[in-house]
């Protein structure tokens, strides 16, 4: 069959909506029709090439939510006519990294990294050069096949704009303060750069019943936003020392909890520096694979302070993704106001225009 799909073809230039030619769906493979993708920072890093997997030519986008279209041999998760969220890492259930209780590990993931599906082949061509997908998941088409693996079934009541953050943006963001940090309640949270991801983290701070909730950013509109998502202070770090500020929003103590959610080595080292003596920062932003980060090594023992990592939210996403999705059902998680601009798939560019500029919490393409 045919599809049309944002393709990359060269780093810093434009996606080109292109008409694909797409394989139907092997063994323990499944067509989807995407209703919607979102806009994520990560999918800025690879047009920009800051990040080089998949290979080029690549569809990005790895927020998606759509409706299964065909199944192929042996599929029993789902059914044609099933909604379904995308999950960008495949869980097998059976390596070492499942085994040991970090299925976002997953050693299928380093498949999907390459753009493949699972066995290695490809689904989608123009003439005869093969079009890699990121993650396995590629959202940035309007019909793709996904492993098995790859997705998740969702309640048909769920809107498929708003679920399709959730894949990416919110389990990162959530998933860092409940599974990785494990927040306690009546902690101190900080977090640097309130994007999608950064505002999720304030949503699980507050999960967290964290009671000082500290968002950091460059632009006030982004910090007003922060508010309403729950952070109970914020600083613009053009106007204020982040890390003065926040030592004096904690009566000198320090931050039990920051978050590093833009990927930069310079807010990596505030998250460290205003951590109390105990304290844990942990890195959710993703970097230029080039980047190395200096730290005062004395304070690690001395002082107890930690800096974690977190992918994907540390989460069984299997379980997870379900979770978040009835916490918004039951109003705890806030999904309406994390989506404030949908763009026509024509419109992906202008997206990650407004990506780039700072101007959404999350943005989405609808098809
Ligand atoms: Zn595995
Ligand atoms: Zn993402």
């Amino acid at each position: 069959m045919k599809t049309r799909a944002a393709v990359l073809h060269e780093y810093k230039k434009p996606l080109v909506i292109e008409e694909l030619e797409l394989e139907g769906p092997k063994e323990k493979e499944v067509l989807v029709q995407y209703k919607a993708a979102g806009l994520c920072h990560t999918d800025l890093s690879i047009l920009h090439g800051t990040l080089t997997m998949p290979p080029l030519p690549c569809i990005p986008g790895h927020e998606g939510a759509g409706v299964v279209k065909e199944v192929g041999p042996g599929v029993t998760k789902v059914k044609p006519g099933d909604h379904v969220l995308a999950m960008w890492v495949p869980v097998c259930g059976r390596c070492v990294y499942c085994l040991k209780d970090q299925p976002y590990l997953c050693a299928e993931k380093d498949k999907a990294r390459g753009g493949s599906m699972l066995d290695g082949t490809f689904r989608l061509k123009k003439g005869d050069r093969h079009i890699h997908s990121m993650m396995g998941v590629g959202t940035f088409s309007e019909y793709n096949v996904l492993s098995e693996q790859s997705i998740l079934p969702i309640d048909k009541d769920l809107p498929f704009d708003l679920t399709s953050v959730v894949g990416c943006a919110v389990i990162t963001g959530v998933g860092a303060v409940l599974n990785k940090a494990k927040v306690k309640p009546g902690s101190s949270v900080a977090v640097v750069g309130v994007g999608g991801i950064g505002l999720n983290v304030i949503q699980g701070a507050v999960l967290a019943n964290a009671t000082t909730i500290i968002a950091i950013d460059i632009l006030d509109e982004k910090l007003e936003l922060a508010k309403q998502f729950g952070a109970t202070h914020t600083i613009n770090a053009l106007k204020q020392d982040p890390v003065e500020k926040a030592l004096d929003i904690t009566n000198r103590i320090g931050i039990d909890y920051s978050f590093e959610a833009l990927g930069k080595t310079e807010t990596a080292m505030t998250c460290f520096k205003m951590l109390r003596r105990g304290g844990n920062a942990v890195i959710v932003g993703v970097p230029g694979l080039d980047k190395t980060l200096t730290l005062p090594m004395y304070e690690f023992s001395l002082m107890e302070k930690s800096m974690l990592g977190s992918y994907y939210g540390s989460a069984d996403s299997r379980s997870q993704l379900k979770v978040l999705l009835d916490l918004y059902k039951t109003g705890r998680l806030k999904l309406d106001q994390l989506v404030t601009k949908r763009y026509p798939f024509e419109q992906i560019n202008e997206g990650f225009k407004d990506l780039e500029s700072g101007k959404n919490a999350r943005g989405v393409v609808v098809y």
